[in-house]
Order: C-alpha cells, then structure tokens, then sequence
C-alpha cells in the first residue's frame, strides 16, 4: 500500500463506523481489563456471556479475591483455558489491591506487570479504557496489516511498530478497532471477500477473491 492510499484507506473505514467500539462488553476500566484476560483464544460473545452473570455478582479486584478461585472458575468455566485465566485474574486482583488501591494503573510497564497480562493486553487497555492511541495487534489486525501491504511484519510487534509509523495521528486512536473489524467480517483468514470490501482499491493484495 502506498503511503497516499492510507489516508483514504482510512477515511472508508471511518466513514462506515466513525466511533468503532470494543464488542467485548464493559463498563468499567477493570471489567474492560477482565474481559481481555479472559478472551485469549476465546470469542468475544462466549466471554460476554459469562461476564454478564460475573459482573453483577464480582466486578472489583476485591470482590473477585472474595469469589474465592473456585467461585470465580464456576462463573468462567464456559470458556477455554478458564483454569489459567482464573489463576491469572485472581493474581492480577491480587496485585491491583495491593499495588493499586484495587484501581487498573495508566502506564504500559504497570499493566505489563500483571499476571496473564501482555503487550496485546496493555494496548486494549490503554486504548479503549484510557484514550491512547495504540495498536493492539491479534490475530486480525496481523493478517490484514500484511495482505493489504498496510503494515507488513513477521511478528505482532512488527506490525504494530509499522502501524504506528504509517497510520496518520487522526486515525490512529480507532485504526485498531477498524482493522479488527475488516479482518473478523471481511477480510476473512480463509477467504477475503474482496468482491464486497470498500477498501479494495487500495489494498495490495492479489489476485482479488471474485464474487461467488
Ligand atoms: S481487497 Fe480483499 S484482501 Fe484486500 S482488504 Fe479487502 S478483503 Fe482484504
């Protein structure tokens, strides 16, 4: 891609959904961080809806400590690797309580340092909870950055590095929620569905996928 295609590369995406929103369901900075916990290689609908019955019940640091671990996992057991996403969330409440005054910290190293949480993690959090304009790069975002010559790298951190060179600043607090977006309902992995994507004519991608 270009560097004059990002711009409208951009504008396409923004114009089908200027205010592009997590679909994880939140409505505090700690829940938002509890739901990223728990969605690794789960869908964001299976974690929605055991945070719908776990929220009401336990939405603090401390009130997840006095969950108790095996209260916690009966509210979580629906979702994959819930055994580890427990013993992680509970040490994560652990330190929020202890270090933080139960509060989510502002800082990429703060984040970094709670258990089960990663770069992916911090860069949700600092985005969606707290306005800062990261790239948090899954899955989705990987596959688009390199099929579109958007921003083209061997591992995450590379695709997140070029994005933040190449995305302009007025994009670039929503970029991540758009690209999710394209790559999970349009730019499929399997099979890209070129024929309907409003941002093929500046996409490198080839050969283009025909309509069926
Ligand atoms: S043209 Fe195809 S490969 Fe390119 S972004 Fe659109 S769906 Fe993806």
């Amino acid at each position: 891609m270009k560097k004059n295609e990002i711009e409208p590369f951009f504008a396409t995406l923004q114009a089908a959904n200027p205010e592009p929103e997590t679909e994880l369901e939140y409505a505090t900075p700690f829940e938002l961080l509890a739901a990223v916990l728990l969605s690794a290689q789960a869908t964001d609908v299976g974690v929605n809806k055991a945070t719908r019955k776990l929220f009401p019940v336990a939405n603090t640091p401390q009130a997840i400590l006095d969950l108790g671990i095996e209260g916690l996992e009966g509210y979580i057991k629906t979702i994959g690797l819930y055994r580890s996403k427990a013993k992680h969330l509970m040490e994560a409440c652990r330190m929020l309580v202890d270090l933080h005054g139960g509060e989510v910290p502002k800082t990429r190293a703060e984040l970094e340092a709670l258990p089960g949480v990663g770069r992916k993690t911090a860069n949700v959090v600092l985005n969606v909870a707290f306005g800062e304009p990261t790239m948090a790069v899954d899955t989705h975002i990987f596959r688009v950055g390199n099929r579109t010559g958007l921003a083209p790298g061997k591992t995450p951190l590379e695709v997140e590095q070029k994005l933040m060179k190449r995305v302009p600043a007025e994009f670039r607090l929503h970029a991540h929620h758009w690209l999710i977006l394209h790559g999970r309902y349009v730019c499929v992995a399997r099979k890209p569905m070129c024929w309907k994507c409003a941002v093929a004519p500046y996409c490198d991608y080839k050969p283009k996928t025909p309509a069926p």
